[in-house]
């Protein structure tokens, strides 16, 4: 989608600190981060929301959590954990209208969100 920040990302018109791609699947470093390890893992097909997902995509978010595990572990997470999380819409508080996981952790993080 033309207008979006992370299809930017995808397309390499916007920077950024890539851990992992193959032709499906990005993951990069937040650029705010709220936790000592804190990246995203994204489709490179657009899809706005989780709100959005299709039947046929859901091989896809099985790969996009099984990558986000591997790299939590390869960050030093994988003995302590941490929180993998899809902020998603408005009371969800997404800022970014292209689907996201975050992964958190490095921390202990608070439980429940404000
Ligand atoms: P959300 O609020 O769940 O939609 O998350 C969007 C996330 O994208 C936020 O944690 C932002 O810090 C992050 N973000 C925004 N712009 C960039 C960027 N250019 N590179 C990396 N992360 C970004
Ligand atoms: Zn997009």
């Amino acid at each position: 989608m033309s207008n979006c920040l992370f299809c930017k990302i995808i397309a390499g018109e916007i920077p950024s600190k890539k851990l992992y791609e193959d032709e499906e699947i990005l993951a990069f470093y937040d650029i705010n981060p709220m936790a000592p390890v804190h990246f995203l893992v994204i489709p490179k097909k657009h899809i706005s929301n989780l709100m959005e997902l299709e039947a046929s995509d859901a091989a896809l978010l099985g790969r996009m959590f099984y990558k986000a595990q591997e790299l939590a572990k390869e960050q030093g997470c994988g003995e302590k954990g941490g929180r993998f999380v899809i902020n998603t819409k408005t009371d969800g508080g997404q800022t970014v209208d292209h689907l996201h996981i975050h992964f958190l952790g490095g921390r202990a993080l608070g439980w429940p969100p404000g």
